[in-house]
């Protein structure tokens, strides 16, 4: 494994490196914490994609700058850094476009994905529903075919980019026993949305969506009929890597804000940083941090190399996502009270970190995944 970066990553990760603390990062800083309606987040979203977002894993016949998952990873980090409300829609639709470049038909291809990778349509992945969540095989929407049309009705939540979503691959049952992708687009076939207030995470969308008798042209399905589960899972490998970035992204900035503030704070007449148990945690810090980087760097360059890698981006995912949540709680404590403010970042980087180990498989569901790939006992049915 190659640890160093190339030229074209690190010129890609010194790009919007720049281009985020000289412009983007203050923009969303003067927007402040509040929802950031669907045609600013569409601005943003689209000039970040100049940098690589979203386009560098696919393909240039689609707009994309074939650059690969690890570099779009590293490009992520940086954005996450700056804002993960921000970072968020082109993460799911970058690995939107991956379910759709690898199972839609030619038409559903022209038709979208162009647009999901420039960033100017926004595409929501529906899996979750109010008695679905760990298990993913146990979804209840329902499509009947009616002549020419797929005809769904059904619930889905969680749905990351659902108030700006354009279009929906809604995971639903078309059988007793078959799980299929249907994509919906919201133009010709609407559907009904409602945001989810959280404790983090409100700059974007997270929402309900509501399908009643939701009316779609048979030829959206992507794949086969029952496919949607296996194409969910060889997705999910992704997803779990930008979820474990997501975390070092945070606990990044966590680990600078702490650095800065230890340097400048003054307690028993020298700065906290020289205090050894100060230095100490910085030092834990910075290591996991590392540790959680490498975790997700193999994992992702196996998905590269087009190597099965469920069990690296599992372990991958859990490690980031738990190890995020103790390093923001150390920078927090490292600011003592002003930690608590509004004043200081790390109060918001602790709210975001501690969703990290819930979407796309708990941290439970990772390690039983691991388990079985050392046992080869399941513990699903
Ligand atoms: C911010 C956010 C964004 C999301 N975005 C999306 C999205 O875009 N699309 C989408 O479809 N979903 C999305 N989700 C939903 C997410 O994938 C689910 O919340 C997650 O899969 C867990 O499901 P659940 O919340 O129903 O918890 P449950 O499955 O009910 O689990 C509850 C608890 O039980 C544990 N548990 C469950 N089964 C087992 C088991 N077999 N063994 C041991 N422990 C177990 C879990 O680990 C958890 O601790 C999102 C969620 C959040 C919070």
């Amino acid at each position: 494994m190659d640890f160093l970066p190339g030229d074209e990553q690190r010129m890609a990760v010194e790009s919007v490196r720049r281009f985020l603390d000289d412009k983007l990062e203050p923009e969303i800083r003067a927007h402040g914490p509040g929802f950031i309606p669907r045609d600013l987040m569409r601005r943003w979203t689209g000039e970040l994609t100049r940098f690589g977002h979203i386009a560098a894993p696919h393909d240039e016949e689609w707009g994309g700058l074939d650059m690969g998952w690890l570099t779009h990873l590293m490009i992520f980090e940086e954005i996450v850094y700056s804002s993960l409300d921000v970072a968020i829609p082109g993460f799911i639709n970058a690995v939107g476009a991956e379910l759709i470049r690898r199972s839609a038909s030619p038409e559903l291809q022209r038709r979208y994905l162009p647009g999901l990778i420039a960033g100017e349509l926004f595409v929501s992945m529906g899996i979750s529903e109010p008695d679905v969540g760990s298990d993913v095989a146990a979804v209840k929407t329902r499509a009947v075919r009616d002549g020419d049309h797929w005809v769904i009705n059904g619930e889905k939540t969680w749905i990351t980019n659902g108030a700006y979503s354009d279009v929906l691959v809604c995971t639903c049952r078309t059988g007793e026993n078959e799980i299929s992708h249907i994509l919906i687009d919201r133009a010709e076939s609407p559907y009904e949305v409602r945001d989810i207030e959280k404790m983090a995470l409100n700059g974007q969308s997270t929402a309900q969506i509501f399908l009643t008798d939701c009316r779609v042209p048979v030829g959206n399905m992507l794949g086969q009929p029952g496919d949607g589960l296996r194409n969910t899972l060889k997705v999910f490998e992704i997803a779990r890597c930008h979820m474990a970035m997501w975390s070092i992204g945070i606990a990044r900035r966590a680990l600078d804000e702490a650095i800065a503030y230890a340097k400048e704070r003054t307690q028993h007449g020298r700065k906290i940083a020289g205090h050894q148990l100060i230095a100490e945690k910085l030092a834990t810090m910075a290591t996991q941090i590392d540790a959680a980087r490498l975790l997700t760097h193999r994992a992702i360059s196996l998905v590269d190399a087009g190597v099965r890698a469920e069990t690296e981006c599992a372990m991958a995912k859990w490690y980031a996502t738990e190890m995020a949540i103790g390093v923001t709680r150390d920078a927090l404590q490292i600011h003592g009270g002003n930690g608590v403010t509004r004043e200081f970042i790390v109060e918001r980087l602790v709210r975001e970190a501690i969703i990290c180990p819930i979407p796309d498989g708990t941290t439970e569901i990772q390690k039983l995944i691991i388990s079985r790939a050392l046992t080869g006992v399941g513990a699903f049915r």
